[in-house]
């Protein structure tokens, strides 16, 4: 086989629950991540030959906006093409192409997701044949949302996210995400959270999974689920970024189920009761301060899948 394209989900977080900064810098999370239908496409391809010189892991970007993702050994795709030779013990060579519809720096785990579909799609193109468990802990190296754009679906992670356990879910939920004017930097958001934290003189909980939002995820209930929506990087993100909250307001306003920011952010993310109302909510709220575009997606979906 001389390419193979794999397809890989954005995530929403429905539950980040921040706990106390750790001696390693990490914190410590309950992480519900919820896979939607929002994907990059990173394939792999035979470098022709011919320049022998060449790097052997060569990346390239296309879509709207990728000026901020590297195209060097930085990019996370070419390091997990990297973590996964070093593990098959041998140099291979591959040309990756990222097709991105996922926001870049929008806190739905693009980067990761490269990650992952590099890892699938490198392990198919080298015949390698390593079981899902050896490429799940090789992308937990990489970084702690890396396993679940593997997984997909819906699923709880512990740890620093990156322990995970699936979930079950019963039914479709449909969202509207409204994708920001420029990124935010996770490092800093985490940085702000601790910082307002600090100035409030309030210690981190230990984090604890919301048994409503498992019991809303169980039964399909969508209302249910909007009002256990729950991010602690939600004030640290609207600190740094104040133009999110008119958007959450406007979704409120139109009838959302829940709203929240998405991971760290900027992107928000509002759960609508059908397809229908999502399209409708989108609409509505296309044009608030700070929005670059609205796109629908529903979830959950599965994780990196090799394409058609
Ligand atoms: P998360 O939700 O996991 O915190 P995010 O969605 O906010 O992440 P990403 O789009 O994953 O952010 O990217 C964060 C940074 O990682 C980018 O600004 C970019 O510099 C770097 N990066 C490296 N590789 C990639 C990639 N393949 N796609 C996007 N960003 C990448």
């Amino acid at each position: 086989m001389s390419a193979i394209s794999v397809r890989v989900p954005a995530k929403v977080n429905l539950q980040l629950a921040v706990g106390p900064l750790r001696d390693d810098g990490y914190h410590d999370l309950v992480n519900v991540f919820h896979a939607v239908s929002l994907f990059d496409e990173v394939t792999a391809a035979e470098p022709l030959d011919g320049d022998p010189s060449a790097a052997p892991l060569g990346v390239r970007v296309e879509g709207d906006l990728t000026g901020e993702v590297p195209v060097s050994d930085d990019n996370l795709a070419v390091r997990a093409a990297r973590a996964l030779a070093d593990r098959a013990g041998r140099s291979y060579r591959a040309d990756l192409l990222i097709r991105k519809s996922i926001p870049v720096a929008g806190g739905m785990a693009g980067g990761s997701a490269d990650a992952a579909a590099a890892l699938v799609a490198c392990n198919e193109l080298w015949g390698l044949g390593l079981p899902v468990e050896d490429l799940m802990e090789i992308a937990a190296d990489i970084g702690s949302d890396v396993p679940f754009a593997l997984l997909g679906g819906t699923a709880v992670g512990t740890g620093r996210g990156e322990r995970l356990a699936p979930l079950e879910t019963a039914g479709v939920f449909h969202w509207v995400f409204a994708l920001a004017d420029g990124g935010l930097s996770t490092p800093r958001v985490y940085g702000e959270c601790d910082r307002l934290r600090e100035e409030a003189g309030v210690a981190a909980p230990t984090p604890a999974v919301s048994e409503a939002l498992l019991a809303a995820l169980r039964e399909g209930d969508a209302k249910s689920l909007g009002q256990a929506l729950s991010n602690d990087l939600q004030p640290a993100a609207l600190a740094l970024r104040p133009s999110l909250a008119g958007t959450l307001a406007l979704g409120r306003e139109h009838g959302a189920l829940g709203a929240i920011v998405s991971g760290s952010g900027p992107t928000c993310a509002f759960l609508a009761e059908s397809a229908e109302r999502a399209h409708e909510l989108a609409a509505l709220i296309k044009d608030v301060d700070g929005c670059r575009a609205v796109v629908t997606a529903h979830g959950p979906v599965p994780g990196a899948t090799v394409a058609g």
